[in-house]
């Protein structure tokens, strides 16, 4: 476990009493015992060293100081590798805030679209019901996507705590996502060779939040394009190839990360 996600309702307090299944996770997966340290993030992203005081039957008391700055992490209870702090090299930038609107895609699609995304460092996963959506019964649905979202973020550390959005229809996506914390720029994936521009020209840009946009299985319809480009967000290609759902969710988070993350090393070098 690299990291344990703290429940959404502790209010900071220390010492506190973990109990249920996040109580079983700690004394019988992990085995901890009194005395034992470990990272945990908050709901809000904040990092916190957090130490085992007492383990009983009424859950088990755990102490909580905030984690240094410095991006050093006490190390994973499991293997014992701290977290390294992110790293200091200029080549590296840092990530605006990423929303990932996906397209409801078949159960299993969407359940490692969301794990993957989590793991990806998305900071809101915004499930869409676009028209090629296909019908989906199960109601534990969205639960579950919170489910294994806080499971990924506790396995890979991520510094952001990743929220799942209600479902909403495509047409309410700017509802959705409310008004612009600075500079948005919004992107759809679109596996027809729409006038697109490329993800360097989109990024080439400082920006305060990237959204994009993924459709189902059954793709994008031309209204839903339309609609896109009305609200300012452009078309963007893949590559050649036909990519699944949720292979082109994670390809698109992992071209727009990389060009964000290395763009002081390509602006310098045009
Ligand atoms: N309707 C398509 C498949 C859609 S794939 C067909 O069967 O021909 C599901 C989603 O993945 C698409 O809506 C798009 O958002 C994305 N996608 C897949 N391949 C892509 C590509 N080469 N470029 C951009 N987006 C792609």
């Amino acid at each position: 476990m690299r990291q344990f996600v703290l429940p959404e309702d502790w209010d900071g307090s220390s010492p506190f009493r973990v109990v249920g299944k996040r109580a079983r996770y700690l004394s019988g997966v992990l085995r901890l015992q009194a005395g034992d340290r470990f990272p945990g993030v908050d709901a809000s992203g904040r990092a916190w060293d957090l130490a085992v005081i007492e383990i009983g039957s009424g859950g088990i008391l755990l102490a909580a100081k905030e984690a240094e700055r410095d991006g050093s992490r006490l190390p994973d209870v499991r293997t014992g590798s701290a977290t390294a702090a992110p790293s200091a090299d200029p080549g590296i930038g840092r990530l605006p805030r990423i929303v990932l609107a996906q397209a409801l895609a078949k159960g299993p699609a969407m359940d490692r679209i969301v794990r993957q995304a989590t793991e990806a460092g998305v900071a809101l996963i915004l499930p869409l019901l676009a028209e090629r959506s296909v019908p989906d019964p199960d109601k534990g649905r969205l639960e579950r996507w919170r489910r294994i979202s806080r499971e990924a973020l506790q396995q890979s550390g991520s510094a952001i705590p990743t929220a799942v959005g209600g479902i909403r229809h495509l047409a309410e996506l700017a509802e959705a996502l409310g008004p612009a914390p600075g500079a948005r720029r919004g992107i759809f994936c679109h596996e027809a060779p729409l006038a697109s521009d490329s993800f360097h020209r989109y990024l080439g840009h400082r920006i305060d939040e990237l959204v994009i946009c993924v459709g189902p299985e059954g793709g994008f319809s031309e209204r839903e394009a339309a609609f896109f480009e009305s609200i300012g967000f452009g078309p963007v290609s893949l590559g050649p190839n036909i990519l699944r759902a949720e292979t082109a969710a994670v390809f698109a988070l992992a071209a727009a990360e990389i060009v964000i993350l290395e763009r002081e090393s390509w602006t310098a070098s045009e």
